[in-house]
């Protein structure tokens, strides 16, 4: 069975550049009148603590979410976020832009801070990050934004996080709208293809535990594209010293562009990659350097929601000089 567990990672910087792209995508294709259905194949626990002992184990937060915080650089709520936990993000219109000293926030990040303050009231309050404690995964996310006619379709494999999947997302009392199997997400897909009204955005976020499981994604993502063309397809993947890893978004543009659709990367390295070396002479792995966003048609607004992001990351989240990002398009 998977050792894998999310909440080692909650809030790590991979989760920072996965959670504002989705916001991005979420908030554009919720803005149309049809109902959208969105498939979420490798989900999580859905909700994360980072008080938790998986995180404080882990401290991947500290380099991540909470180092968005550092040196004051996100000012506190004006009251009205204190008061949305309950409100949809889809309705929350972006907070004040300024923090002092620091330029305006890129429109994606805001509602990413946002989403954090209506999950956290005390730090919404406060702006002192020791009071965040609640990580939204991607299944609360993606839920935040629909609206009663879209779906949301979660998938996730391990017993204890599919249980606590289902505990949460049963605590938010939204009935049909969001429905949670414990299948496998690569293999189910296929079923849901087309969607009945035509309109879908899956994202793919395994764990790549398993060697396999980047050839599964390349595999599923050329299966679920000739079975539906004009879906949105969001693939998080590692950079990492693998060729499987490399291999990766060169075979998703390869498929997309054989299928005459449009792409888009997006990847943010927050540091180097290679070995180091403690004064004790112990050879250290730097952790996850780097990962990326391949979107397969993507909305025609992502591009530039990106680059307003993705500097903004690079600046808070950068730790050596090796910090940077990229962003292709093509189709
Ligand atoms: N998407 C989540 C988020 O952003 O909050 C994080 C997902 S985590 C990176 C990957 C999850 O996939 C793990 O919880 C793991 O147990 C689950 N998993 C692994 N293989 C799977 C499969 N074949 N189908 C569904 N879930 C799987």
């Amino acid at each position: 069975m998977f050792s894998y567990r999310h909440a080692f990672h909650a809030g790590n910087h991979a989760d920072v550049l996965k959670h504002t792209t989705l916001i991005a995508l979420m908030k554009y294709l919720t803005q149309k009148d049809t109902a959208l259905t969105v498939i979420d194949t490798h989900a999580g626990a859905g909700l994360y603590r980072l008080d938790g002992d998986y995180t404080e184990t882990s401290g991947e937060a500290l380099d991540g979410v909470f180092r968005l915080f550092a040196e004051h650089k996100v000012p506190p709520a004006p009251k009205k976020h204190a008061q949305a936990a309950t409100q949809s993000m889809a309705s929350q219109k972006a907070g004040p832009a300024k923090a002092p000293g620091s330029e305006a926030l890129a429109p994606a990040l805001q509602d990413y801070i946002d989403l954090l303050r209506s999950l956290n009231p005390q730090f919404a309050e406060s702006g002192d990050p020791a009071h965040l404690k609640i990580y939204p995964g991607s299944p609360f996310i993606e839920q935040q934004f629909l609206s009663g006619r879209d779906r949301l379709k979660l998938f996730e494999l391990h017993p204890t996080d599919f249980k606590s999947l289902t505990g949460n997302i049963e605590q938010l009392g939204v009935g049909r709208q969001v429905s949670v199997a414990r299948e496998d997400g690569f293999e189910v897909l296929k079923t849901f293809l087309p969607p009945p009204a035509r309109r879908a955005m899956v994202l793919c976020d395994p764990s790549y535990e398993i060697k396999t499981d980047y050839a599964r994604v390349a595999a599923c993502m050329a299966d679920a594209v000739k079975r539906f063309a004009t879906g949105t397809y969001v693939v998080w993947y590692p950079i990492i010293p693998r060729p499987e890893a490399h291999d990766l978004p060169r075979k998703l543009k390869t498929l997309a562009t054989k299928a005459g659709r449009s792409w888009l990367n997006a990847t943010l390295t927050v540091k180097s990659s290679k070995l180091t070396t403690d004064p004790d002479g112990e050879v250290k792995r730097p952790g996850l350097p780097a990962s990326g966003m391949f979107v397969i048609n993507p909305p025609h607004t992502l591009k530039a929601d990106l680059q307003a992001v993705l500097p903004q990351l690079v600046a808070r989240l950068g730790q050596d000089r090796n910090a940077g990002f990229t962003l292709d398009h093509g189709g």
